[in-house]
């Protein structure tokens, strides 16, 4: 038989921990995180455990050995450091969503930006229209970073309903995915988005994406983009 710790095969929580650490390592190589900020956790499949990054470590100096594991409510289960200071805003999100897999959360600049001037992204760009499907809103009422306010992060969770990408107000951005790679590139789309965004901006008066052409995206995403599953 397997061998199992907290009720999880030991082999799925290594490959977890391994990719939770590669995420963490591609954040900081794209520049979406700096210093000790930027959160990535992950819900292990089948539990009510949540695989996160640990308080004050670089995310290019993560380890498998650095990690933690906590339960819904954000108690420690499992580690020998503190957990981030998000932690419960990402177990709050893991668990009110239990369809997804992976949060990130990161200080990307240009989205900073945006959040710094409580203005939601206007979606100007194809990456942003395809991928995200509309406007990067800004969460309502949200106060201060390692917030515990239940109201607070029950706000994230509903500016959280209709898109997989939000921005925290003088703050960063939260994005969520099935997967932790999802999730990273969602992170990486809006940071493009809001480059273009901000650049377009400065430029001339950008004119959005209409609901019409996203809704022809989003058919054209689900029907004709990426590979066909095999059928062989
Ligand atoms: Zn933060």
């Amino acid at each position: 038989m397997s061998e199992k710790r907290l009720g999880i095969e030991l082999a799925v929580l290594d490959d977890l921990k391994h990719r939770v650490v590669e995420v963490g390592r591609e954040l900081f190589e794209n520049k979406l995180v700096v210093s000790t900020f930027g959160v990535v956790s992950v819900r292990i499949p089948g539990t009510d455990h949540v695989l996160i990054t640990p308080s004050g470590f670089s995310k290019a100096r993560l380890d498998k050995d650095n990690l933690i594991i906590v339960d819904l409510e954000a108690n420690l289960l499992e580690g020998k450091f503190r957990p981030s200071v998000e932690t419960p805003m990402h177990t709050h999100i893991h668990k009110r969503r239990p369809d997804l897999g992976a949060v990130i959360h990161t200080h990307s600049p240009m989205a900073c930006a945006f959040a710094a001037a409580n203005m939601e992204i206007p979606c100007v760009s194809a990456e942003q229209a395809f991928y995200l499907g509309g406007r990067i809103p800004v969460v309502r009422k949200y106060s201060l970073p390692g917030t515990t306010s239940l109201a607070e992060l029950e706000n994230i969770v509903k500016a959280l309903e209709s898109i997989n990408a939000v921005l925290l107000r003088k703050h960063g951005v939260v994005v969520v995915g099935k997967t932790p790679e999802e999730a990273l590139d969602t992170a990486i789309v809006v940071e493009d988005a809001a480059t273009i965004a901000l650049r377009s901006i400065v430029l001339s008066k950008p004119i959005e994406f209409t609901r019409q052409e996203l809704k022809y995206l989003k058919q054209f995403k689900e029907t004709r983009y990426g590979q066909k599953p095999e059928t062989t």
